[in-house]
């Protein structure tokens, strides 16, 4: 029998096993047929090791799991005790920080000090979903006094959960948050780009409580273990995060198969705009972070800059001074604050675009090329000379690319900034707070930052207007994705009319 555990080794925690199996009923195990696929370190483009491939069968031996535990074991847990099995779960997960953040570094690229932060943010989250589970509350109507109604909301069922490269660990617990605090059972299916940190956390699922089946963790692909998930007559929601045109994919297959609910994070393009009056330094670096933190990997990524006539020439230079000085490298130096791209796909995605940026007359200001000769490096790069139609000023990157415009008034900036058909983000940077709130409220975004960027909180929801997406993740809001409202009647008895 192959195994689902191998060695393998970080350079800050050494030799550790690396689960490598499917996690269905608490334990790892091989796929039906077999088969793994390899995982490659974007920094080396090494093989770090081959994990085991979950197919439509074992997406199905997943869902059957979960349902058993939906119907039985889990239906017995109170959601006291639900609360406090995720509590241990944030807690193991803190326990083991350096080796998650170690794993996801390896296997994601992204640099040990933002895989500490994604795996903090890991931690809270679950500890404050788990913290709603006991008060999850519904209500009584008064109709009619020979007759009682109450409103009672309950758990959805099975839920399959779908999730991206970019934050592995801290998207597979924005989403399985809300749906254990709710009494769900869960599918997820990882990102064959990064399925090796959440099969380490899958360890702790067990040891923090949780009976088996409850929380399934497969890794696959799209088109087969994706695909199969989504269409699935026996699972009940699905939830996904990735780009708009797998949303619409998914959107289909649930409409096709059982009409499953749906929840979808999806792309962005958002809007960064630097008012005259701006406390420029602040704005400079508030900018950088927010296309060049995660590489540019990001939904909310602020790709397209916006700065005012007045200041736009002094914030160029700056701003290209900047960006240049984001140090580029190994994720494990603890200097680095940007590593490779994911993939050989989404590294000539994005040299695909600059070419393209170059071939519509943008003007490359800084970067543009590969950085070093090994691994999936690309420089920071900026673009100028840019038109609204172009396809950098369009289309999602999700890469260090980003693209800077001069306008005149509120009005037209207001215009720009809305020109997209995305919806998930937007960022104001002035000293005038009744701009800063006109203009929050004329872009048509689901999040807007005020003199900062990316500052994401797990009790703040988060998600898209237009083509970002439908529902809200995080906070109060993201629990109604997981629960069904049942309204109920009850005759006090008395004649039937
Ligand atoms: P990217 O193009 O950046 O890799 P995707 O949207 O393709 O992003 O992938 C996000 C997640 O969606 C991954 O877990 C991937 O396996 C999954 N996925 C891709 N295609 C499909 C599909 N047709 N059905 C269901 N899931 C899919």
């Amino acid at each position: 029998m192959a195994s689902v555990f191998t060695e393998l080794k970080t350079p800050i925690t050494g030799a550790y096993q690396q689960p490598t199996g499917l996690f269905i009923n608490n334990e790892f195990v091989e796929g039906v047929d077999k088969k793994t696929f390899e995982v490659i370190n974007p920094s080396t483009e090494e093989v770090i090791c081959s994990v085991h491939e979950a197919n439509e069968k074992d997406v199905d031996i997943a869902v059957a799991a979960a349902r058993k535990a939906f119907e039985g074991e889990w239906r017995k847990v109170t959601p006291g005790q639900r609360g406090r099995f995720m509590t241990n779960l944030a807690e193991l997960v803190e326990k083991n920080v350096d080796l998650l953040a170690a794993v996801e570094s390896l296997d994601n690229g992204k640099s040990i000090t933002m895989a500490k932060g994604d795996v903090g943010a890991v931690a809270a989250c679950i500890r404050y979903y788990g913290g709603w589970a006991d008060k999850i509350e519904g209500s009584t109507v008064d109709i009619a006094p020979d007759m009682f109604h109450y409103i009672k909301k309950e758990p959805i069922g099975v839920c399959g959960q779908i999730i991206p490269w970019n934050f592995p660990l801290l998207m597979l617990a924005w989403k399985i948050g809300p749906a254990l605090a709710t009494g769900n059972t869960i599918v997820l299916k990882t990102a064959e780009q990064t399925p090796l940190s959440a099969l380490v956390f899958a360890q702790f699922v067990k040891e923090a409580g949780f009976p088996p089946g409850v929380l399934n963790i497969i890794s696959g692909f799209g088109k087969t273990a994706g695909a199969a998930i989504s269409s699935h007559m026996d699972v009940d929601k699905v939830a996904f995060t990735g780009s708009t045109i797998v949303g619409r994919s998914i959107m289909k297959a649930a409409a096709a198969s059982n009409l499953k609910k749906v929840t979808l994070e999806l792309g962005g393009k958002s809007p960064n705009i630097v008012f005259d009056d701006a406390d420029i330094e602040q704005a400079i670096s508030w900018v950088n972070y927010g296309i060049y933190y995660n590489h540019g990997q990001c939904c909310c990524a602020g790709t397209r800059i916006y700065v005012q006539e007045g200041i736009y020439d002094k914030f160029v230079e700056a701003f290209k001074k900047r960006a240049q000085a984001n140090k580029v490298g190994d994720p494990f130096h603890h200097e680095t604050f940007q590593g490779p791209q994911v993939s050989q796909l989404q590294y000539d995605r994005i040299m695909g675009y600059i070419e393209s940026g170059k071939e519509d007359g943008a003007t490359i200001e800084v970067g543009g090329e590969r950085h070093g000769d090994k691994g999936y490096f690309i420089q920071p790069t900026i673009f100028s000379n840019v038109t609204s139609e172009m396809k950098i000023m369009q289309e999602e990157i999700f890469g260090p690319v980003c693209a800077i415009a001069k306008f005149s008034t509120e009005e037209d900036v207001i215009k720009h900034g809305n020109d997209t058909i995305y919806g998930l983000a937007a960022a104001v940077h002035t000293q005038d707070v009744n701009r800063a709130i006109r203009v929050s409220n004329a872009l048509r975004a689901g999040t807007v930052w005020v003199n900062c960027y990316n500052m994401l909180h797990h009790q703040l929801p988060f998600g898209g207007y237009k083509a970002s997406g439908i529902g809200r993740e995080l906070g109060r809001e993201a629990l109604n994705n997981y629960l069904e409202t049942k309204s109920v009647a009850i005759r006090l008895g008395g004649a039937l009319f």
